[in-house]
């Protein structure tokens, strides 16, 4: 495939589909975009993924090319630098095709609160891809590319990996740099690697992990290599029945048939359980939101972004231009993490879900003292129709109650395929211990 081909064809497919689909929030020109590819070629010869086309979630910063969170309050926001993982990138000579579609400021599991519209599953147009990494999940779906970057905040990889069959990795926290990524929860959220393939989703994950001097969150952390196949021999995993039981049948009984195959490998399964399931969700979304609130307040229409309004007095500027640039449901996180963290509420709820993080963290602890790795569902339902759970806010929260476990306890989690129900995909979460992030790759290849 000469590099005319290459450039030619992936344009043309976004060129037939793009319509449909709305991946993306910024394609980048073609021509630009193929210089780019010919001068990697020839100047980054030795780089891991010289000329190859990557897909890039909006909320991480690309020195001169808009970057928007999905947002109109960063609609014409142009980043002056690269997230230290596009440096990364772009040293081993990948070329960035453009930016994706995610729900605003990440907040949702749907893609469906962007300021661009949603985004739909290539695999069911009436459909949601998920969220709130949808773009990058849908950019994979739908043939246009073979890698693509998203984050995870509580599920927000692993969402668009499940319900569009391919693989995305929430990695350990402190492995990836969040230098440059823009701000939703900190002490929850990790950029991670999305791809069609295992194989392809360790060799993002080796790039882009590493520690980072401007994140102080980073870890020391080495990876040796590309992650490689590991065989499940003797491997003792532990089956999370009390999240499959809050799964539908229809989500549970294909993740049943997928484990039946992960025994036959040779593998030691047992049934097992987290506990403090039905905590989790509120918690993780107490701290969210908190963390949100916080960060948020920043967009003033001042310093960054949106600014219409100058009203002659600070409160009025401000109140004018966040009422206009943010929507529903940023505006709504903003509120009651403000409500959370005021005084006389914050021990009500804030500190109280910091407890219940860290009884989860034990939790689970203790399972990883039994078993090499967790397995369940990584959605407990098949990919909704666009609309039917956005306007409903417990619906849609309750999407995430899987997913934000790993988050909340700062281990990997990896959604891979696991099936289809009636044509509609369904993913399988794997969560490992701390830092076991090349382990559970290296069993999705071997898996795959
Ligand atoms: N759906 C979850 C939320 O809205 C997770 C989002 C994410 O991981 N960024 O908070």
């Amino acid at each position: 495939l000469s590099v005319d081909d290459y450039v030619d064809k992936t344009f043309d497919r976004i060129n037939k589909l793009e319509s449909k689909v709305n991946a993306f929030i910024t394609l980048r020109n073609k021509e630009e975009v193929k210089n780019e590819v010919k001068e990697n070629i020839k100047n980054k010869r030795n780089g891991k993924l010289a000329g190859i086309l990557i897909a890039i979630k909006d909320v991480i910063s690309t020195k001169g090319i808009r970057t928007t969170c999905a947002s109109k309050m960063l609609s014409d926001y142009v980043p002056p630098f690269d997230a230290t993982v596009i440096e990364k990138l772009k040293e081993e000579g990948a070329v960035i095709i453009g930016k994706t579609n995610m729900d605003e400021f990440a907040m949702g599991s749907t893609t469906e609160t962007s300021y661009f519209g949603p985004t739909r599953n290539p695999w069911d147009l009436e459909r949601t891809p998920g969220g709130s990494s949808g773009g990058s999940g849908a950019a994979l779906a739908a043939g246009y590319v073979d890698l693509a970057l998203g984050s995870d905040t509580g599920g927000s990889i692993r969402a668009p990996a499940a319900f569009t069959a391919t693989f995305g990795l929430k990695p350990s926290y402190g492995t990836v740099s969040r230098y440059g990524l823009i701000a939703y929860a900190n002490s929850l959220e990790q950029i991670g690697p999305m791809a069609r393939n295992a194989e392809d989703l360790g060799l993002l994950y080796s790039i882009i992990a590493g520690e980072d001097k401007r994140d102080a969150t980073t870890i020391n952390y080495q990876i040796n290599g590309e992650p490689s196949e590991i065989s499940l021999k003797g491997i003792k995993i532990g089956i999370l029945d009390d999240i499959i039981e809050m799964s539908d049948k229809n989500v549970s009984s294909v993740v049943r048939t997928a484990i039946d195959k992960i025994s036959s490998e040779g593998a030691i399964i047992e049934n097992s359980k987290i506990g403090y399931t039905e905590y989790a969700l509120p918690a993780y979304y107490i701290i969210a939101m908190s963390e949100a609130s916080s960060n948020l307040a920043r967009y003033d229409g001042v310093r960054y972004g949106f600014s219409k309004y100058d009203q002659g007095n600070w409160i009025d500027t401000f109140s004018k231009n966040r009422d206009e640039g943010f929507g529903l449901e940023v505006k709504k996180r903003i509120m009651l993490g403000s409500f959370i963290l005021s005084a006389g509420y914050y021990d009500q709820y804030y500190v109280r879900a910091l407890k219940v993080r860290r009884l989860i963290k034990n939790s689970l602890d203790q399972l990883f003292s039994k078993y090499d790795i967790l397995i369940s569902p990584t959605m407990p339902i098949l990919p909704p129709k666009l609309g039917e759970v956005v306007n409903d806010p417990m619906k849609m929260y309750a999407m995430d109650v899987n997913t934000v476990i790993a988050n909340l306890a700062a281990i990997p989690a990896i959604s891979i395929p696991a099936g289809f129900y009636n044509n509609l995909p369904v993913g399988i979460q794997i969560m490992g211990r701390y830092l076991s992030d090349t382990m559970l790759i290296g069993i999705s290849i071997t898996l795959e």
